[in-house]
Parts: C-alpha cells; structure tokens; sequence
C-alpha cells in the first residue's frame, strides 16, 4: 500500500467514526492510539476491510502518512491534546498538518497555533458536531487557523461534512481559536434549547398531567413547524416516547434528574460575561444543570421550604400544539440562537477573527446537534445585514417576537404562581422585556454607586460626568 491520505489519532467515539467517513469518502487511513490494545480491536472489528491501516507506535503512524501530513487529533480535550502534540511534532516535517478536532478551549487552541506555526506546521482548531452518528455519517465543522492550513485541508472536510442544499456544513472559521469558539458557542446555545425543551416537559406534565406519549404527540406537531423543527425536538419526542423494558413506563421518568456538562456551556457563559455580552438564557441552562446537581440537597430542601398551592394555568391544548407553550419555545430557543450570534459577534471583533455570520448559519444547519429549519432564517437575517446587533431586530425574527411574547408571559406567569421553575423561559421573558425597554432603572444603580464610591454618573441633557455630595 502507498503511503495513507489522513492519518487520526484517537479512537475514541468520535475518533472511530470520523476516520471511517474519510475512508467512506476516498481518503485511506492511517490511526494511531495510545492503547494500542483499541487499535487492534477496531481493525478487527468496525475497520476490518476497509483502506485503513494501524500504527503501533507513532513513528510508524508519521511514516505512513503521504507529506504533507494531514493528522486529525480526537483525543480527550486538555492535557492529553498537549501531550499528544508534544509526543508527535518532533517528528513532523515542515507543512505538515494538525488538526485538533475535540472541544478544546479557544485560548488553548490560540496557544498551540502560535507554537506550532512557529516550527512551520499548519494548526487547525476544528469544532465537530454530530455525536457519534453524526461523525460517521457527515458532522458539521467548524475549522479555524490559518487560511492557508484549511486549503489544505478544504477537499478533506467539505466531502466529510454533512451535505445540505447550499453545500457543505463546513467553511472556514477564522484564524487562531475562532473554531474553537464558535463550537464552544455552539454547544452553549445547545445548553439553551435542552433546558427549553425540558422546562416544556415539565409543564405538560406537571400542569396539563400530559403522559410520556401524549407529549411526544405535542413535541411530534412541533416539528412539523418551521420554528421549531430541528434535530433537539426529534430526539426529545424519541426520549419521552421510550418504554422501560422492564416497568413498561416512561424511561424518561426512571432517569436521575441531575444534568452533567463537561465545559463548553460554562466557557460560553464566562467568555460572555467577559465580553460584556447578555446571554441569560443560556446562562439560565448552565445553572439548572448545576441546580440540578444538589440532588440530596434538593430533596432535603423539598421538606422545608414549601411549594404554593396547585395552580393551573392554560398551556393550549394537546391536539392543536400547546399554543402558548410552543410560542414560549419558540421565543426561548430564538434568544438562545441570538445570543449566541451575539456573543460571536463580539468576539469576532475583539479577536479579529472576521467571522461570516451568515455562513455559520449556513454550517449549522445540518450534521450537528443544534441542526434546525430556523437556521435558514438566522442564515439570511446575517446575509441580509452582517452587522445585525441582535437577531431580534431582523424583521422576520421581529415579528415572531411580537407575535408570541403574549403566550410567553402567560406561561412565565403561570409557571411563577405554581411554583415551578422555568430558568430558560422566565429569563428570555426578562432578556426581551429588558432589550426592548428604552429607559432602564440602572439610573438609580448609578445614583447608588456615585453615592457610596464617588464613581460619578452622565446625565440624560448634557454632557459630561458628574459627582453629587449625596449624604452631605
Ligand atoms: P474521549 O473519551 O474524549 O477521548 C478518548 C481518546 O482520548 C482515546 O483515544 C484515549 O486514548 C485518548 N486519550 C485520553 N487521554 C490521553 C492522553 N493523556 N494522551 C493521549 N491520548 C489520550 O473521546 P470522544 O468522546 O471520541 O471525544 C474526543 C474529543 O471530541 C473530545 O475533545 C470531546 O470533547 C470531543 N467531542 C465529543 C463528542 C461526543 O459526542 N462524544 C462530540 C463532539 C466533540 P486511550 O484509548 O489510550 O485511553
């Protein structure tokens, strides 16, 4: 056999699934594992007749690789990325290529680029999206560095990639860590619709006793919707539909209500809060799945501090969708799309990574998790205005905000005087009432501080900054 087309480090889940699309697609392989124990096992196993070969060592694995050297790391994110590149990089060659496909942090991403094209090699920082099924079949991709390191790589990713209308799910991200950041955003704004998806659970069958089948009846009509139909909603419409085998129940009821994360939401909030930019209602996600967590805590707490008298409220009915529920979904998972545009947004400026809006609506809409038919809209709003401050103020995204803000309230309301909670919901309601509000009450914030820390305030009819002796 020639020498191999791509070589892949890491048979994880992901690592498995990405090397058997590129052979799919024409590119023989060449993996290496730190356990080599894995590599044999899956050239026995899934990789059996394929055009991939394995290396037991990785001076094996580089000299099987044709140059320039296009190597695709899926190993865990953090350390065992450095030690990867730090074991590998004495052996590349100038040109050569490495590509970290995990969800590493942008600022480690930054780091790595620097050092490694120092010494002449390419670096990519590629965000993968698409699990499992997803890396096999055609993931969305989101590739930064330089731009001449994604040419190099550009006729592998665009024929790996999951394919829509308009092309491929995958384009050049930006330079540095601007891959990175954008899939760490990614997976914020999916923090954002899981939480959505599961206060709507809640609601039904808290409030409208809905069973496991009759709301997935609801979330089934929901995708039919060009709102609301995306890949989150079909899954959550599979899960709620799921039996126990044993039981005959709703799964879903048997599973421990505490949600882990491993990273990327958190980096999404702190990196907003870093750059100034509102993002609550994926905020609001992060910190239920941390909420969620205090599972002992919350069930002694449940005996002490009491929950107010049943109350109902109207959600809309079953048959014809929920109305004031879907209109509450449907406003929520808009801010958390425009949230997250808007903190790419900054983050565009502040880094330089010029990034295309337009074209990462374009990416998102096939292959990965937050794969949804309202990416279309948020694809041309950008088209139509790159420098839009915030999705809302799209005419089209206007419009859906006046139109179902009413069933939002209602259902924030409810929610409220029955005691349960609605983080993602209640925090989009005070997201839109506070962006569309003129004049806000930080006047008084700002008489507060000047008052106690001399930090002055301007005034609304002139210019300037002023201190008032509040206490004298
Ligand atoms: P993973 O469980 O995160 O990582 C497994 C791989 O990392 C194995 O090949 C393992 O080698 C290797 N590894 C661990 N520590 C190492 C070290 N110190 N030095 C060298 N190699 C080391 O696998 P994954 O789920 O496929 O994820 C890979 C990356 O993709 C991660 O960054 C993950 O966050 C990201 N990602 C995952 C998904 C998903 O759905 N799973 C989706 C998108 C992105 P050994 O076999 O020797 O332990």
């Amino acid at each position: 056999m020639g020498k191999a087309h791509f070589g892949l480090i890491g048979l994880g889940v992901m690592g498995e699934n990405l090397v058997l699309n590129a052979e799919r697609n024409g590119f023989s392989s060449v993996v290496y594992n730190r356990t080599y124990a894995k590599t044999e096992e899956f050239l026995a196993g899934r990789g059996a007749g394929k055009d991939i070969v394995g290396a037991a060592t990785l001076e094996e694995f580089v000299a099987a690789l044709e140059r320039p050297r296009r190597i695709l790391m899926m190993v865990k994110a953090g350390d065992p990325v450095d030690a990867t590149i730090a074991s590998i990089s004495p052996l590349l060659e100038e040109g050569d290529l490495l590509i970290d496909g995990g969800n590493s942090l942008y600022t480690d991403t930054e780091r790595r680029a620097a050092e490694l094209e120092s010494k002449s090699f390419g670096y990519i920082g590629m965000g993968v999206s698409g699990g499992a099924k997803g890396a096999l079949e055609g993931p969305s991709m989101m590739p930064g560095g330089t731009k001449a390191a994604y040419d190099a790589i550009e006729s592998l990713v665009t024929k790996m990639a999951a394919q829509v209308e308009d092309g491929p799910c995958v384009t050049y991200i930006g330079p540095g860590g601007a891959g990175h950041f954008v899939k760490t955003v990614h997976n914020g704004i999916e923090y954002g619709i899981e939480q959505i998806l599961a206060e709507a659970y809640d609601l039904m069958k808290r409030i409208a006793g809905l069973d496991g089948d009759a709301m997935a009846d609801v979330l089934g009509g929901w995708n039919q919707t060009e709102e609301l139909a995306s890949f989150l909603v079909e899954i959550t419409e599979v899960c709620l539909r799921t039996k126990d085998p044993e039981t005959g129940g709703d799964l879903v009821e048997l599973i421990v209500d505490a949600a882990g994360q491993k990273g990327t939401g958190l980096w999404t909030v702190v990196s907003a809060l870093e750059m100034g930019v509102p993002v609550p209602t994926i905020y609001a996600a992060l910190n239920a799945r941390v909420l969620s967590s205090l599972r002992s805590e919350r069930m002694a707490a449940e005996a002490v501090l009491y929950a107010p008298d049943p109350h109902s409220f109207p959600l809309g009915e079953p048959a014809t969708g929920m109305a004031a529920l879907r209109d509450a979904c449907i406003l929520a998972c808009i801010a958390s799309y425009g949230q997250g545009m808007a903190l790419l947004q900054e983050a565009s400026k502040l880094h330089d990574y010029n990034l295309d809006f337009s074209a990462i609506g374009q990416i998102w809409k096939g292959g990965c998790i937050i794969r949804a038919r309202l990416l279309q809209r948020i694809q041309d709003a950008y088209g139509a205005d790159p420098s839009l401050p915030n999705l809302m103020l799209d005419p089209w995204f206007a419009a859906q905000v006046n139109q179902r803000l009413a069933g939002l309230r209602q259902v924030v309301a409810g929610a409220a005087l029955a005691g349960i909670p609605v983080p993602c919901l209640s925090s989009t309601l005070d997201y839109i009432d506070s962006y569309r509000t003129g004049r806000l009450p930080q006047n008084l914030v700002q008489a507060m501080r000047d008052c106690f820390g001399s930090h002055t305030y301007e005034r609304t009819d002139r210019p300037g900054a002023f201190h008032t002796e509040w206490l004298a």
